[in-house]
């Protein structure tokens, strides 16, 4: 769903659909809502070499350790605009700026 359907969402739709999750604790997977910032968990593969979000250092692949990175979609007013690649370690240290993340 691009940006378009987006804007056609009629105003009466997402009332109700804010309705609906302010009487529920989960939200349902299929529920369209406005795309938001997501985080997911990842082994750092051979040849990453983003930067850290937080400390801004390489996110580097390191042989028998299997480290783990915290890789961001990152969503403005419903609009994706980077992905943002973070230190296991450093994403919790900053506050899980884009939630927590998903195995
Ligand atoms: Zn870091």
């Amino acid at each position: 769903m691009g940006p378009q359907a987006q804007n056609r969402q009629p105003t009466a739709y997402l009332l109700r659909l804010a309705a609906i999750e302010a009487d529920k604790t989960y939200v349902t997977p299929i529920a369209p809502v406005m795309p938001v910032s997501r985080a997911v968990v990842r082994f750092i593969e051979a040849g990453n070499d983003a930067l850290c979000g937080h400390c801004q250092l390489p996110v580097k692949f390191v042989a028998r350790t299997r480290g783990r990175q915290v890789i961001a979609n990152v969503y403005t007013d419903g609009r994706w605009t980077r992905v943002e690649h973070y230190h296991e370690a450093c994403y919790e240290e900053a506050g899980d700026p884009f939630g927590s993340p998903r195995a």
